[in-house]
């Protein structure tokens, strides 16, 4: 009976596993497929300056919606296209559209300063020589200038430090690309790239924005980021804010932009041009008439 027993065991653990690496495949082969057939879209985050609440920029963000899996996060399909050597490919794809969007948004609904987006590189294409010319390309070709171009990038891109990644970063800064340290606080502590590189911004990350209000020990260590980056001269962007409350503490404190549900969510592309066409440039960010924008 043992043996039986130890035999179940063993055909449901198989099975488990033959199911958990089929569903990869499949996954896998409707990740390829997706990217061949451009079913990957692009959505659209407001980030806001806190001191005006003036809409600045979009952090572009890649979203999938499977015709039978339906929607997939990103934080599910990109390490997974990492694993595969595809995020690549998807971080070109999500690059070149949002640049052509961009370059439409210029045209059509000029501000002063004009608009920025910010766009994520998971660093596996900074390992590869001539990243920084194929990005200089790219702009020339939809006639985006550099500055306009935020870079979005983590602690560990930074700390894998190559020499390929630092000739490509440096060549990027020497372009005039602005780069942002991600998910800033919660990677490693080695905080030395902060001056090897000529980095623009932080963005701390929303787990430390959401305990603002409550916690004075997380009010402390944001206080000492935005000293620390101010000193260096980088700026400080909050991301998740989803609070009136958080955003007014997070103003106060001097970080200067801010993202988050309370501004709006991730918008589609025509909910986002809708916006600029509307000339929804300003946020309520007055704590008396503010309401939830998103
Ligand atoms: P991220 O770059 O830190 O992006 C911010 C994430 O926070 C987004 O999740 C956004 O939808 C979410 N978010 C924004 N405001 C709020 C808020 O107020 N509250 C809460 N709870 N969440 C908020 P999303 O879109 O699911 O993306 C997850 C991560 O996937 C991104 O984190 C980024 O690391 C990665 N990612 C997204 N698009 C791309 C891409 O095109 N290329 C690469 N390599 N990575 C991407
Ligand atoms: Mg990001
Ligand atoms: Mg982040
Ligand atoms: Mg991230």
């Amino acid at each position: 009976r043992a043996k039986e027993q130890g035999g179940g065991r063993f055909a449901v653990f198989d099975e488990t596993l033959f199911r958990n690496a089929t569903m990869r495949l499949q996954l896998e082969n409707a990740l390829r497929e997706a990217l061949a057939h451009q079913d990957l879209e692009i959505y659209f985050q407001p980030i806001v300056r806190l001191s005006t609440g003036r809409l600045v920029g979009f952090e572009v963000l890649v979203r999938w919606h499977h015709p039978e899996y339906g929607f997939i996060p990103p934080s599910r399909f990109i390490p997974i296209a990492e694993e595969m050597g595809l995020v690549s490919e998807i971080d070109h794809y999500v690059l070149s559209s949002a640049l052509a969007t961009l370059a439409r948004w210029h045209h059509l609904y000029p501000s002063s300063p004009p608009i920025w987006i910010a766009v994520n590189f998971s660093g596996q294409e900074f390992q590869t020589p001539g990243f920084a010319r194929s990005i200089r390309n790219l702009l020339r070709t939809h006639g985006v200038r550099p500055e306009d171009l935020h870079i979005e990038i983590t602690e560990r891109v930074l700390l894998q430090r190559t020499q390929e990644a630092i000739e490509e970063i440096t060549a990027l800064e020497r372009l005039g690309v602005p780069f942002y340290i991600d998910d800033f606080g919660t990677g490693y502590s080695s905080l030395s790239y902060l001056h090897r590189f000529n980095i623009s911004g932080l963005k701390i990350d929303r787990s430390f924005v959401q305990n603002t209000p409550h916690s004075p020990s997380t009010q402390t260590l944001v206080r000492a980021i935005v000293a620390m980056a101010h000193a260096l001269e980088i700026a400080v962007v909050v991301e998740g804010v989803e609070t009136v409350e958080q955003m007014t503490l997070l103003r106060a404190m001097g970080c200067e932009y801010g993202q988050g549900y309370f501004f709006g969510r991730p918008l589609k592309e025509q909910e986002a041009e809708e916006w600029l066409a509307q000339g929804r440039h300003t946020f309520p960010i007055d704590e008396s008439t503010a309401s939830n924008a998103g």
